[in-house]
């Protein structure tokens, strides 16, 4: 289950800013993830409850938010929209695509105390 390494990674970004902003406690975290990326949303919520724990996250409502997968269709040339990796281009329905955004996990915004 890679929701664990992430949610790891995740609480250490917030330990780091945590230490740059000096905040007491982080009341939401708002995450943008790629529906690409092969997470599910309930095992990143509770993953997150476990990494969280102990640190200024723990508590805090875990806010994902979904990013559409987007690849470039090489025979169109142009930005197509994919919802899951290995789709044909809905343009030309060739699979020379280059996926572009939608496998990203980010910190988008940490609501703090
Ligand atoms: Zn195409």
């Amino acid at each position: 289950m890679h929701e664990i390494a992430l949610c790891n990674s995740l609480v250490g970004l917030i330990r780091d800013q945590q230490r740059e902003r000096g905040f007491a406690r982080v009341r939401r975290v708002i995450v943008e993830v790629g529906v690409l990326g092969h997470v599910d949303p309930h095992a990143l919520d509770f993953a997150f409850e476990v990494e969280a724990k102990d640190s200024p996250a723990q508590d805090a409502v875990l806010e994902i938010r979904e990013i559409e997968g987007r690849a470039w269709c090489m025979d169109c040339s142009e930005l197509v929209s994919i919802a899951k990796r290995g789709d044909a281009c809905p343009g030309c329905g060739g699979y020379g695509m280059i996926v572009e955004q939608g496998e990203e996990l980010r910190l988008k915004e940490l609501e703090v105390i």
